[in-house]
């Protein structure tokens, strides 16, 4: 396994200063699963490059772990590419190799290390699961230039085909410690392998060195989850804590729900079954004036307002971007004005106290409460059935026993990447039970969409009616 880093900043050699390598010598550090050896292929003042090489000794890589941990079979344990290619295991040996130029000091050469220079990287064999689609979405957006080829599978054998591995020439102007921490992530986030058990000490680790640039980074969910190893509740600890800094977005989960969820409900056009469920219950229920609580692009707004027994429909969301789906989707601006007078969008959060929400006959709340945080679900509730108040609300959830039967979703995944939480039919309705329980309604469940013997259906809906005045 071979890197190079090269500058062309003059004078080159101090390149060595900041990798605290000294370009005359060759060194070896001894690492848990082999050796790394650092030596320069070229050392002058227009150009100095550094080569890191990796021998990695499968044997022991196999001897450090337990054997629960070991999952493949006994031949693949010893037999298999890790010795060879870019891998966590490169991740491990620049913090260990590297580590002082990674945190980003230099002893008497801070200022260059806090410098932007030119700066060149090569990685051999690099393992590329998403291919050069992906190997540019996650560098180009940092201001990288790339030049990549891929490998044949065997080069004796073109006809088997190319390999998922390819040589990577990485440009870019920057601080070498930027450009260590994006290859420290990036690499195993390509190789996408287990080598090592993920827990919460990781996503302090990706906190640690994605600090300014992963919270803005466009594909930052898929190296979150990659690099964390797929683990819902990992990953979504790390983005949660991610975007603190940038102002919470609500624009950006409502966008992308829509088409998501879509696609993996398609087979069943589950969403229009929803709203016709949805829409003849609240007829059911004799509502004349109703809210869309969480409306997004405003699907079920476009179902109420061809019925004119609905004559009052007001749209909640806190997503500008979502109310202009709908604003679209309904021609707001083109209405005859009767139409036009039944209908209403408003921007507002649902955890916070808004009068304009009192006096409606009912409320619709569907597939919303799981893009809540759970601690925020209290407030919501007391705005909805103590501040809003209206006589019914029909609110729809996804039952997350279902999600076995989607073809498409990995195993333990959920059905959005925005959900905070996907529950069970048992999960929902004590929450709702609790809830009718304390604010004096009365409520009824019925599933929605194809119902299986084992997992139930879908989607779920708690029907409440109000008891008390
Ligand atoms: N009811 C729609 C949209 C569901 S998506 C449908 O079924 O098609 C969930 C919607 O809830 C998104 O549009 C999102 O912007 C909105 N939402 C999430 N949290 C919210 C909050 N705290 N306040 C208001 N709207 C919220």
């Amino acid at each position: 396994m071979l890197l190079t880093l090269a500058t062309t900043h003059a004078p080159a050699t101090q390149l060595g200063f900041l990798l605290h390598k000294h370009p005359e010598r060759f060194q070896s550090f001894e690492l848990t699963f082999g050796k790394a050896h650092v030596f320069y292929t070229e050392a002058n003042s227009e150009r100095c490059e550094a080569t890191l090489l990796l021998e990695i000794d499968p044997v022991r890589l196999v001897r450090g772990t337990e054997r629960s941990e070991r999952s493949d079979g006994p031949l693949e344990q010893y037999v298999n590419d890790r010795p060879y290619v870019a891998s966590s295991f490169l991740s491990v040996a620049i913090a260990q190799v590297f580590g002082t130029a990674l945190s980003g000091q230099s002893k008497g050469h801070q200022e260059l290390a806090d410098s932007a220079i030119p700066l060149e990287a090569r990685l051999f064999a690099l393992p590329c699961r998403g291919g050069e689609a992906f190997l540019r979405r996650l560098f180009e957006p940092l201001g990288y230039e790339l030049s990549v080829t891929r490998h044949p599978l065997d080069e004796r054998f073109p006809e088997w085909g190319e390999s998922s591995y390819y040589d990577v020439k990485l440009r870019f102007r920057g601080r070498l410690r930027d450009l260590l921490t994006h290859l420290y992530v990036l690499v195993p986030v390509l190789d996408d392998e287990k080598h090592y058990y993920v827990g919460q000490a990781e996503v302090e680790k990706l906190l640690r060195v994605g600090e300014g640039w992963l919270a803005s980074h466009p594909e930052r969910e898929s190296i979150a989850q990659r690099y964390l190893k797929h683990s819902v509740r990992l990953t979504r600890a790390a983005l949660s804590r991610l975007v603190v800094d940038e102002a919470e977005d609500p624009d950006e989960a409502a966008e992308v729900k829509e088409h998501e969820e879509e696609v993996l409900e398609e087979r069943l056009s589950l969403a229009d079954e929803r709203m016709g469920t949805v829409v003849a219950t609240l007829k059911s229920e004799g509502a004349r004036r109703v809210l869309d609580l969480g409306c997004g692009g405003g699907r079920l707004l476009a179902r109420l307002l061809d019925d004119t027994s609905f004559e009052e429909i007001v749209g909640v969301d806190a997503s500008c971007r979502a109310l202009e789906v709908a604003e679209r989707r309904l021609h707001l601006d083109r209405l005859p004005e009767r139409k036009k007078q039944r209908i209403r969008l408003l921007q507002g959060a649902l955890t916070y106290r808004d009068a304009r929400l009192a006096g409606f006959d009912a409320a619709a709340v569907v597939e919303v409460i799981e893009h809540l945080d759970l601690p925020r679900l209290s407030s919501f509730a007391r705005v909805l059935f103590e501040c809003a108040r209206p006589r019914s609300v029909v609110m729809t959830t996804p039952n997350v026993e279902y999600n076995v039967r989607f073809e498409k979703l990995p195993a333990g995944r959920l059905r959005h990447r925005d959900h905070r939480f996907e529950w069970t039919r048992a999960e929902f309705e004590a929450w709702c039970v609790d809830a009718a329980r304390r604010f004096g309604y009365a409520v009824r469940f019925a599933p929605i969409g194809p119902l299986d013997s084992e997992v139930g259906a879908p989607t779920q809906m708690a029907v409440f009616t109000r008891v008390a005045a």
